[in-house]
């Protein structure tokens, strides 16, 4: 029996939840997108690994779904 394998990526973004522009449940935390540095309301997992990579040095990580949308350009015809 065979599984289709998942990259690396899709795994990454299965564990997020979406980011709001406004406070819901599972999104308490504030965090800027860093792209586009518009405030975004994230769960903890999303809040905890941007904090990660901007303690170690790095850019915020987190893109908000319009700076997602532009840079994957997903193609109108998706199988399903
Ligand atoms: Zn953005």
């Amino acid at each position: 029996m065979l599984r289709r394998l998942m990259t690396s990526e899709e795994k990454q973004r299965s564990l997020f939840t979406h980011p709001t522009p406004y406070r819901t449940g599972l999104n308490t935390y504030m965090l800027p997108c860093g792209r586009c540095e518009e405030i975004y309301y994230v769960d903890e997992i999303l809040f905890y690994l941007a904090s990660i990579a901007i303690e170690k040095g790095k850019d915020n990580p987190f893109r908000c779904g319009a700076c997602i949308n532009e840079f994957e350009r997903p193609s109108p015809q998706r199988s399903h």
